[in-house]
């Protein structure tokens, strides 16, 4: 990289002409008011500097702005919807930086029903590709709270995983082919619709969950399945973890692989959304220290399926693995069930600093790990509100909590790392990871190098220089 002294105003003048001759002038933001919502992540917690925004409307274009960039030894952030929950969209202080703004690349390619594919442009929108897929009656898959405005291009950068990746994987698994344009501004082209292709190494795994740190994705052939034409959604209070794993047993024993979502919500959790949430209500009666929100689907539209679920939990009742539940009996009723563990992370927005931890152990583990975790941190934190909620059919818990007297506009309470210590201490212990979904960003690069291997974070380090020599892409997120 530059130093200061070598970047003269007149010099970024120049280097903003040649971005907008590249893209034309209207597609370069400089303005400071233009620019600033780029700057800062949708919780606010982290801010930077760039010269510019920069708006490229095709892969050509990506190409000669990151070829411009490699030229003036600029750093290149890429940004979908900048709803990422690890500031990896948020560029450095370092102001020798372009954002790339994925958005006006946002084009579907092309559906191919019969091979269950869909290809689309990397500034798609979620809930876009998800509408394209459905209006060829097909199902992608991916859904998570932010749908409505993350892009497909972020989903993929940080392997986003969501409320269906029980039966349907994560975005990784949901990729066949991808485009990426490289640190040298090349562009490797992938945009393929194989399920086998074992020719060599599998490069755009590399791409997948790399935060932007490797490369710019441009585009991506995905995945679709048949669309579900039965879908019933129950709620369930459940005594404690241990019922819903087991319960989460039962549901796949008697209704098949047609449970696509399983989702553990606290009762503090619920707490929040009702206090915060305009709209929402308890969805049943009694209060219960947990519940589980599932979501079962098939692709015929005559299924034993509710029948089938109605069974199961007719069966845990009995066996005290549920003490009461509730199904959605229309699709309004089943949304508010949904919104209720969707608003979760906006909820726990209003009370306080949060601490987030999005981490996975095996399953089987989730109910000790919940009642360690608790334990652990009430000892260190006397009086910590632990908000627990997330999706246990993968393992994976957003295990958030709040810490007495730490405020949200303290900057030593932000940076503090002692509660994430106790939580990815015991996340280590039991093999698990201290992201799950959300990506290292900048929010736990100082942490990765305590939980990875020295030789796993050595291959890391080692791709990066090969694949971004001059430590453009992105810098100082995740390594
Ligand atoms: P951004 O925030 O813009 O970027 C995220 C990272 O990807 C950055 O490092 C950025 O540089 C990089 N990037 C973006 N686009 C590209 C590109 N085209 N090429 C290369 N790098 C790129 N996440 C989950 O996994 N599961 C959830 O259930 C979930 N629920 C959420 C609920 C809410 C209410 C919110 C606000 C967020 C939630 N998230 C969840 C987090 C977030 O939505 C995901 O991480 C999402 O995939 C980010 O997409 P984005 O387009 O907003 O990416
Ligand atoms: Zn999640």
């Amino acid at each position: 990289m530059k130093t200061d002294m070598e970047y003269p105003g007149t010099a970024v003048a120049a280097f903003i002409e040649r971005l907008a001759h590249a893209v034309g002038d209207a597609n370069v933001l400089t303005d400071a008011a233009d620019v600033a919502p780029a700057l800062s992540d949708w919780r606010g917690f982290y801010k930077g500097r760039a010269m510019a925004v920069v708006r490229p409307a095709n892969t050509s274009e990506v190409s000669a702005v990151v070829r411009l960039c490699s030229d003036a030894g600029i750093a290149v952030v890429a940004q979908g919807g900048n709803t990422g929950m690890c500031g990896g969209a948020t560029p450095t202080m370092d102001g020798r930086t372009i954002v790339l703004s994925l958005a006006r690349m946002n084009r579907v390619l092309a559906l191919d029903p019969l091979n269950y594919t869909i290809t689309v442009e990397a500034g798609c929108v979620l809930a876009t590709v998800q509408q394209a897929a459905s209006a060829a009656g097909r199902l992608f898959p991916l859904s998570l709270g932010a749908e409505g405005s993350c892009q497909i291009g972020g989903n993929l950068a940080t392997n986003a995983g969501g409320v269906n990746v029980l039966r349907y994987g994560n975005t990784r698994d949901l990729t066949l082919g991808l485009e990426v344009v490289l640190a040298d501004g090349s562009v490797l082209g992938g945009l393929r619709g194989l399920r086998k292709d074992n020719t060599g190494y599998d490069l755009k795994q590399l791409f997948i969950g790399s935060e932007g740190t490797l490369g710019v994705i441009t585009g991506a052939v995905l995945k679709v399945f048949p669309m579900p034409r039965t879908s019933v959604t129950a709620f369930a209070a459940v005594p404690d973890p241990a019922a819903a794993i087991a319960l989460l047993g039962r549901l796949r024993e008697q209704v098949g692989n047609r449970v696509s979502a399983f989702e553990l919500i606290s009762r503090r959790s619920i707490e929040l959304v009702l206090a915060h949430i305009p709209g929402t209500r308890d969805p049943l009666a009694a209060a219960s220290p947990w519940y589980v929100l599932t979501n079962v689907d098939d692709p015929r539209t005559e299924s034993d399926l509710r029948s089938a679920l109605e069974q199961a939990l007719g069966d845990a009742v009995e066996d005290a693995l549920v003490t009461d539940a509730a199904l959605a009996e229309s699709d309004a009723q089943a949304q508010a069930l949904w919104r209720i563990r969707e608003s979760i992370p906006d909820a726990s927005k209003s009370e306080g600093l949060l601490y987030r931890h999005d981490i996975s152990v095996p399953t089987s583990d989730i109910p000790s790990f919940i009642e360690e975790a608790g334990a652990r941190l009430e000892a260190a934190f006397p009086g910590v509100r632990i908000v627990c909620f997330g999706h246990i059919g993968d393992g994976n818990l957003h295990y958030n909590c709040y810490v007495p007297g730490r405020m949200r506009d303290d900057p030593v309470a932000i940076a503090a790392t002692d509660v994430n210590d106790v939580v990815f201490r015991l996340v280590h212990e039991r093999s698990g990871s201290i992201s799950a979904e959300h990506g290292i960003g900048q929010a736990k690069v100082a942490e990765l190098p305590h939980y990875k291997s020295a030789v796993e974070l050595e291959v890391m380090h080692r791709l990066k220089r090969v694949l971004d020599p001059q430590g453009i892409m992105n810098p100082g997120k995740v390594i």
